[in-house]
Protein backbone atom coordinates (compact mmCIF):
# COMPACT_ATOMS: atom_id res chain seq x y z
CA UNK A 1 0.00 0.00 0.00
CA UNK A 2 1.72 3.27 -0.97
CA UNK A 3 1.62 6.01 1.25
CA UNK A 4 -0.35 8.11 -0.68
CA UNK A 5 -3.20 5.98 -0.38
CA UNK A 6 -2.80 4.70 3.58
CA UNK A 7 -2.93 8.92 4.29
CA UNK A 8 -6.00 9.19 2.42
CA UNK A 9 -7.78 6.34 3.95
CA UNK A 10 -6.78 6.73 7.56
CA UNK A 11 -7.39 10.49 7.61
CA UNK A 12 -10.95 9.27 7.05
CA UNK A 13 -13.75 8.12 9.30
CA UNK A 14 -15.82 6.84 6.09
CA UNK A 15 -14.36 3.80 5.83
CA UNK A 16 -13.54 3.09 9.45
CA UNK A 17 -13.15 -1.03 8.67
CA UNK A 18 -10.86 -0.09 5.84
CA UNK A 19 -9.03 2.58 8.28
CA UNK A 20 -8.60 0.23 10.89
CA UNK A 21 -6.89 -2.86 8.62
CA UNK A 22 -4.66 0.18 7.33
CA UNK A 23 -3.62 1.10 10.51
CA UNK A 24 -4.06 -2.09 12.36
CA UNK A 25 -3.97 -5.45 10.30
CA UNK A 26 -1.65 -4.38 7.78
CA UNK A 27 1.79 -3.90 10.01
CA UNK A 28 1.02 -6.91 11.87
CA UNK A 29 0.59 -8.81 8.34
CA UNK A 30 4.07 -6.77 7.27
CA UNK A 31 5.70 -7.75 10.52
CA UNK A 32 5.02 -11.44 9.49
CA UNK A 33 5.42 -11.48 5.63
CA UNK A 34 9.12 -9.91 6.64
CA UNK A 35 10.23 -12.71 8.98
CA UNK A 36 9.44 -15.08 6.69
CA UNK A 37 11.18 -13.30 3.62
CA UNK A 38 14.18 -12.80 6.08
CA UNK A 39 14.31 -16.45 6.40
CA UNK A 40 14.57 -17.22 2.91
CA UNK A 41 10.51 -18.72 2.39
CA UNK A 42 10.05 -16.65 -0.54
CA UNK A 43 11.23 -13.98 -2.21
CA UNK A 44 8.40 -11.71 -2.98
CA UNK A 45 5.28 -11.28 -1.02
CA UNK A 46 3.48 -12.57 -3.86
CA UNK A 47 3.96 -15.83 -3.36
CA UNK A 48 2.74 -16.28 0.03
CA UNK A 49 -0.47 -17.07 1.35
CA UNK A 50 -1.66 -16.08 4.37
CA UNK A 51 -4.27 -16.35 7.40
CA UNK A 52 -5.75 -13.93 9.57
CA UNK A 53 -6.82 -14.75 12.73
CA UNK A 54 -9.56 -12.85 14.51
CA UNK A 55 -12.53 -12.33 16.61
CA UNK A 56 -15.57 -12.68 14.91
CA UNK A 57 -15.98 -8.30 14.53
CA UNK A 58 -12.43 -8.32 13.21
CA UNK A 59 -13.56 -10.83 10.96
CA UNK A 60 -16.37 -8.67 9.96
CA UNK A 61 -14.28 -5.50 9.21
CA UNK A 62 -11.84 -7.97 7.19
CA UNK A 63 -14.63 -9.45 5.07
CA UNK A 64 -16.10 -5.83 3.80
CA UNK A 65 -13.16 -5.94 1.55
CA UNK A 66 -12.49 -9.61 1.01
CA UNK A 67 -12.18 -9.68 -2.44
CA UNK A 68 -9.28 -6.69 -2.43
CA UNK A 69 -7.32 -8.48 0.75
CA UNK A 70 -4.49 -10.28 -1.79
CA UNK A 71 -3.98 -6.91 -3.24
CA UNK A 72 -3.73 -4.93 -0.25
CA UNK A 73 -1.82 -7.59 1.49
CA UNK A 74 0.59 -8.13 -1.73
CA UNK A 75 -0.48 -11.54 -0.76
CA UNK A 76 -1.51 -14.59 -3.36
CA UNK A 77 -4.01 -15.55 -1.02
CA UNK A 78 -6.15 -14.40 2.17
CA UNK A 79 -7.68 -17.04 4.73
CA UNK A 80 -9.99 -15.70 7.62
CA UNK A 81 -9.78 -17.59 10.92
CA UNK A 82 -11.62 -17.10 14.37
CA UNK A 83 -9.34 -17.04 16.82
CA UNK A 84 -8.11 -15.12 19.78
CA UNK A 85 -6.18 -13.24 19.00
CA UNK A 86 -5.55 -11.11 15.79
CA UNK A 87 -2.80 -12.15 14.35
CA UNK A 88 -1.30 -13.57 11.12
CA UNK A 89 0.68 -16.76 9.70
CA UNK A 90 2.12 -17.35 6.35
CA UNK A 91 2.92 -19.99 4.17
CA UNK A 92 4.31 -20.35 0.57
CA UNK A 93 0.86 -20.31 -1.77
CA UNK A 94 0.62 -23.19 -3.60
CA UNK A 95 -1.74 -23.11 -7.27
CA UNK A 96 -0.32 -22.05 -10.73
CA UNK A 97 1.07 -18.73 -11.32
CA UNK A 98 -1.16 -16.91 -13.78
CA UNK A 99 1.15 -15.68 -16.79
CA UNK A 100 -0.83 -12.22 -16.95
CA UNK A 101 -1.21 -10.88 -13.89
CA UNK A 102 1.89 -13.25 -12.21
CA UNK A 103 -0.41 -14.17 -9.27
CA UNK A 104 -0.34 -17.57 -7.57
CA UNK A 105 -3.64 -18.92 -7.89
CA UNK A 106 -6.26 -21.58 -7.56
CA UNK A 107 -7.91 -20.50 -10.13
CA UNK A 108 -6.32 -21.28 -13.07
CA UNK A 109 -8.90 -20.92 -15.83
CA UNK A 110 -9.55 -23.64 -18.33
CA UNK A 111 -10.95 -21.80 -21.31
CA UNK A 112 -10.95 -22.62 -25.14
CA UNK A 113 -9.38 -19.34 -26.45
CA UNK A 114 -6.34 -19.97 -23.97
CA UNK A 115 -5.60 -23.52 -23.44
CA UNK A 116 -3.09 -25.36 -21.74
CA UNK A 117 0.20 -24.45 -19.74
CA UNK A 118 1.49 -22.11 -22.25
CA UNK A 119 -1.50 -19.39 -21.20
CA UNK A 120 -2.27 -20.80 -18.06
CA UNK A 121 -4.09 -17.57 -17.44
CA UNK A 122 -6.46 -17.06 -14.15
CA UNK A 123 -10.14 -16.88 -14.16
CA UNK A 124 -9.85 -12.77 -13.81
CA UNK A 125 -7.56 -12.47 -16.56
CA UNK A 126 -9.44 -14.26 -18.80
CA UNK A 127 -12.78 -12.30 -17.86
CA UNK A 128 -10.42 -9.16 -18.77
CA UNK A 129 -9.47 -10.34 -21.81
CA UNK A 130 -12.95 -10.86 -22.96
CA UNK A 131 -14.19 -7.65 -22.07
CA UNK A 132 -11.66 -6.30 -24.03
CA UNK A 133 -12.00 -8.07 -27.02
CA UNK A 134 -8.89 -9.19 -27.29
CA UNK A 135 -9.81 -13.27 -27.87
CA UNK A 136 -7.16 -13.97 -30.23
CA UNK A 137 -8.70 -16.61 -31.71
CA UNK A 138 -9.49 -16.16 -35.46
CA UNK A 139 -10.00 -18.88 -37.22
CA UNK A 140 -12.45 -22.34 -36.20
CA UNK A 141 -14.05 -24.94 -37.32
CA UNK A 142 -15.78 -27.26 -34.60
CA UNK A 143 -12.63 -28.64 -33.34
CA UNK A 144 -10.04 -26.20 -33.77
CA UNK A 145 -9.27 -23.19 -32.82
CA UNK A 146 -5.90 -20.89 -34.51
CA UNK A 147 -4.92 -18.75 -31.73
CA UNK A 148 -3.32 -15.75 -32.35
CA UNK A 149 -1.30 -14.68 -29.65
CA UNK A 150 1.04 -11.92 -31.50
CA UNK A 151 -0.81 -8.41 -31.15
CA UNK A 152 0.29 -6.62 -34.39
CA UNK A 153 -0.79 -9.76 -36.18
CA UNK A 154 -4.52 -10.17 -34.89
CA UNK A 155 -4.51 -6.31 -35.51
CA UNK A 156 -3.06 -7.03 -39.12
CA UNK A 157 -5.48 -9.61 -39.47
CA UNK A 158 -8.37 -7.80 -38.06
CA UNK A 159 -8.10 -4.83 -40.43
CA UNK A 160 -8.07 -6.92 -43.48
CA UNK A 161 -4.04 -6.21 -44.29
CA UNK A 162 -3.46 -9.92 -43.53
CA UNK A 163 -5.22 -13.06 -44.71
CA UNK A 164 -5.83 -16.04 -42.14
CA UNK A 165 -3.50 -18.63 -41.61
CA UNK A 166 -4.91 -21.64 -44.37
CA UNK A 167 -6.09 -24.02 -41.83
CA UNK A 168 -3.81 -27.19 -42.96
CA UNK A 169 -1.05 -25.09 -42.24
CA UNK A 170 -1.83 -24.48 -38.30
CA UNK A 171 -1.16 -27.54 -36.90
CA UNK A 172 2.22 -26.60 -35.68
CA UNK A 173 0.88 -23.39 -34.39
CA UNK A 174 -1.25 -25.33 -31.78
ZN1 LIG B 1 -4.25 -13.48 -13.95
Amino acid sequence: MTEKVKKLFSSSEVFPSLTWIIEVVNPIVNKELETCRSAGLFGKSELASIEIFGSITELAKLLEYYTSLPEMFKVAKVDLIEGPELCCKVSLATGGQCNRCKRITDDIAIHPYWPGEKYNLCSRCVDVLLNINWPPFIYRNETDVYICTDEREWHEIKSGRKELPAYDNLSSEK
